[in-house]
Order: C-alpha cells, then structure tokens, then sequence
C-alpha cells in the first residue's frame, strides 16, 4: 500500500487567538522553505496514493509553488491531492490555477458564518468571503470540497449554530469536518477572561455536538469519524490513512510521520529546515501496536474495531451498549455520537490492559 505525503506549510496571514499549530506571519522565507520542501520530496524514492498540503496557510503560497512541490513528488493517478485553504486568501483564478497543478480537493477553514464569531477567534475573513470562496472553487470545477466549523466558540449559541451548519449544507461542500474548540494554554484566547466567558458551557457543547451530528445527517452528510462528515464516496482519503494507521510521509517543519513502523517528527525550525540538506527527523517510536490501532480505529464511526480485537472488550462493550455509547454491528463496536463525546475515555477503556493477558 503507497504511503501518503503531508507538507506542512508554516505561514499565516495573522494568528488566529486560538490557534497553536507551528506557523509564523513573516513569509520572506517562503520561497526558501518551498525549494527546501522539494528538495526533501525529490530525496523520497516512491509513489504516493495520497497529498495533504496543511497548516499554516497553504494558500499563501503561490500556485506556481504548489505545482513545482507536487512535480517534484511522484504521485499516482486518481491519487487525492488536498490543500487547506484560508477563506480570506484565495479567489476563482487562484483556485483554477491551483487545480491545473494537480489540486483536487479543498479544505477550507471556515470556522463560522457568524461575523462575530469569527472575530472573537481572530480570522481574518468574514462569512461572505467563505461563501464566495466556496462558491469559486466550485466555479473552478472542484468537485471535493471540505469545510471546517468549530463547535462552542465564543458567543456561539445552538441558533447560530444552526445557522452556521444551514448555511454550509447549502454550499456545494461534500465534506464538513466539524471540531470542538479547544483552549490551548498559552494562546490569546486562553488568556482572554472576557471571552472565556462567552464560550457555550459543556452541556450546552454536548448538545451542539449531537445537533450538528443529527443536522448532517439530515442533509445527506455520513458521520465516518468522530468529528468528520461527508457526502458519499467523498471520506478524506489522506485521513483515513491515519485512522487505519497506515504509514505517510511528513516534510516541513513540525509535521509527522510513520514509516517503517517508526513514527517521527521533523525537528527543524524553518532556518534549519532551509539550511540543512534533508530535514531532521526526531524518532517518536514504534507505532501500529494493537493499541494504537484500536484507539484510532474507534474514532472512526462507520467501522469501529471488531468486537474480537482484546480478550475482555465483548464483556467490556456491554455496559457501554446499554448506556448508548456504543453499537455492537455484524462483530464490529462503534461509537454512537452520545459515545464521541466521551470518546477519550471510551477508547482508553476498551485498550487498556486488566492483567488478563491477551
Ligand atoms: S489560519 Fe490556521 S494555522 Fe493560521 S493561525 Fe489561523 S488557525 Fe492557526
């Protein structure tokens, strides 16, 4: 099975006040991190069946960019090669010029179409920019388009929720992946009293959740992962890699990745990354243990793991069935949404060891 590509692409416009993922709003050495970005893809002798070009920004970088990083890569056809777009960034010609460089699917960060909301998480588009950017891409012939919604921001309630996931299903999307806030310490927001404040109470959130979960459905949209949505034949190819734990390669600063068995980090700040001659990969151990596997594959609602997979889970799922967490399908468990919000502690209760061996 070919492994998939991910290319962290570290430069944003501003920081959003929520955000902690790596990435820096000085872009001079944009043209620098690219070329090394090619450099360590032209070093990877195979094929990919899968792209993911995440951030940051990626669509800060020029199309003629995105294509000279995916020449240097070799990638299969009907490979899925997906891009995470910034509403606020990105126009119609943009989008056909990033599609003849190969991109075939979208991501778009839209968080909320409540201007408010959107200014408390400190993006910098507006909610008609999401919907022309989404109605452009369209326009450009993509026909794989993912949008991201947050779930309990500030000043958010079940009605502009509503609105928010109305206003999404009504938009060509065939994707919605739909995230729960979370307050990172150390980011604007978590230090912002005022705001703390407004953010949804956690049953206010639960309620959300399954709204969003039960809304979706409604409208066509599968619930395939804890907090992943799509139409038909349109699940993220390059995400499921993750869930199913199979292996991909990352390059760029603070990406990740899992190849002969070994999972590993790329240790490099963005001036080490340019200067050496392959970036540094930090080993993170071993992965795809029974454990892992499961503990992943329990996020993913439509599978789950079969029933058989740990000496004590048959017994063990019981209680969890009858509480309306889980389902029990042709020998396979599965989350029910009740079950997602406490998904952490369900899958450490399904994976942990109780000294019976296995
Ligand atoms: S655009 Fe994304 S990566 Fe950049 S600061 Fe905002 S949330 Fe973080």
């Amino acid at each position: 099975m070919s492994r998939g590509l991910y290319i962290h692409v570290p430069f944003c416009v501003r920081k959003c006040r929520y955000c902690d993922f790596f990435s820096v709003t000085d872009t001079s050495l944009a043209e620098s991190y690219v070329r090394s970005v090619i450099k360590n893809i032209s070093a990877l002798k195979e094929s990919f069946s899968t792209v993911y070009f995440g951030g940051g920004t990626p669509s800060l970088l020029s199309a003629e960019q995105i294509s000279s990083i995916l020449s240097a890569a070799e990638i299969e056809s009907g490979a899925e090669v997906s891009m995470e777009v910034n509403p606020g960034t990105a126009g119609e010609s943009y989008f056909r010029e990033i599609k003849a460089a190969g991109v075939n699917r979208i991501s778009f960060g839209i968080q909320s179409f409540n201007d408010k909301e959107l200014a408390a998480l400190g993006r910098i588009h507006k909610a008609s920019e999401a919907v022309s950017a989404v109605l452009s891409a369209s326009k450009a012939g993509f026909e794989n388009i993912s949008g991201d919604i947050m779930l309990a921001v500030p000043f958010q309630t079940e009605k502009s929720l509503r609105e928010t996931l109305e206003k999404a299903v009504s938009l060509p999307l065939t994707h919605i992946s739909a995230y729960l806030l979370k307050v990172e310490e150390g980011t604007p927001l978590a230090e912002d009293e005022e705001l703390l404040k407004k953010l949804p109470s956690e049953d206010e959130t639960a309620d959300m959740y399954l709204e969003t979960v039960d809304l979706l459905g409604q409208h066509g949209f599968e619930h395939y992962e804890i907090s992943n949505f799509s139409k038909s034949g349109f699940e993220c190819r390059h995400n499921l890699k993750y869930w199913h734990c199979e292996e991909y390669r990352g390059i760029g600063v603070s990406a990740h990745g899992f190849a002969e068995g070994e999972r590993y980090r790329c240790g490099d700040t963005i001036e080490s990354f340019i200067n050496s001659p392959l970036q540094r990969n930090i080993p993170a151990g071993r992965g795809g243990d029974p454990e892992e596997r499961a503990m992943l594959a329990l996020r993913l609602t439509k599978e789950g793991i079969p029933v058989t997979m740990f000496p004590n889970l048959e017994k063990r799922s019981e209680q969890l069935i009858k509480s309306g967490l889980a389902r029990l399908e042709n020998g396979f468990l599965k989350l029910t949404p009740k079950g997602c919000l406490v998904s952490n502690q369900i899958i450490i209760y399904c994976t942990e060891q109780d000294g019976g061996g296995r």
